[in-house]
């Protein structure tokens, strides 16, 4: 669904991104893995379209997008950081982006109940978000970014600000709710348990280049090289 081919990224000298190949089938849960700063944001900035790559191409179902604005590219993201509009109730974060649509306001008020049923929420329309737990919002945040049916789900570390029990829990939600929709997430996370658990493919990165990619049984069992034997290894 998604191609990268040739992806070149550099911040002034730095090379974020060095010539990057990536192809992300329809319906996968595919994990970006790697230590911090080994490009795994910028990734998906480009999927995106928040970041432009240097050099090489984007394609989403066979068609280049470099030059196609965030806004018309089939995807949504959910960042670690809520990012809810403090100001709006529950219902008014998840319908935002649908009221901007110009939908009405009965299929607007059944998307709204869907969403929250999915997220298990369900009745929690007229909460205030800072009423809600770190956990709650993070729900909300799913559901804001889900509501507009998107093709690809793009999810930058979206556990990482929720404590172990909780993000365990989560762990297992997000992996329903992307089996019971059939769409394509692409997580990113630097923890290695969270990957092995989650994905259907795990691309393990380092300085701006791929160094494995697979089932999650194949690099736990099979690690390419010794970055990918050592990080694996490695507990949080
Ligand atoms: P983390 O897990 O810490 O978020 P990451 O793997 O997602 O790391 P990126 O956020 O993609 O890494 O960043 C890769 C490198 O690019 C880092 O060294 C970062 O400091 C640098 N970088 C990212 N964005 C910019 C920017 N706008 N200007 C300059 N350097 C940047």
């Amino acid at each position: 669904i998604i191609e990268l081919k040739n992806i070149t990224k550099q911040y002034e000298d730095l090379v974020v991104l060095d010539n990057l190949n990536l192809d992300i089938k329809k319906n996968e849960f595919l994990t970006l893995l790697g230590p911090s700063g080994c490009g795994k944001t910028t990734t998906l900035k480009i999927i995106a379209g928040f970041e432009h790559a240097d050099e090489g191409e984007v394609m989403f179902e066979g068609e280049n997008v470099n030059d196609t604005p965030p806004y018309e590219r089939q995807v949504n993201t959910v960042f670690q950081k809520y990012a809810l509009f403090p100001h709006m109730n529950v219902y008014e974060n998840i319908a935002f982006g649908l009221k901007i649509k110009k939908m009405d306001k009965a299929t607007i008020d059944v998307k709204v109940k869907e969403m929250l049923k999915l997220v298990a929420l369900e009745g929690f329309e007229k909460r205030s978000i800072d009423s809600l737990s770190g956990g709650q919002q993070q729900r909300i945040a799913i559901a804001r970014a889900l509501v507009n049916e998107p093709k690809i789900l793009l999810l930058d570390e979206p556990l990482g600000a929720l404590d172990l029990k909780l993000r365990q829990e989560m762990q297992r939600e997000l992996k329903k709710i992307q089996q019971k929709l059939g769409i394509t997430f692409i997580f990113v996370t630097h923890d290695q348990e969270e990957a092995l658990t989650m994905s259907d493919t795990i691309v393990v990165m380092n300085k701006g280049k791929i160094q494995q990619m697979g089932s999650p049984e194949d690099i736990y069992n099979e690690p390419k090289n010794s970055f990918v034997a050592k990080f694996i290894g490695e507990s949080n």
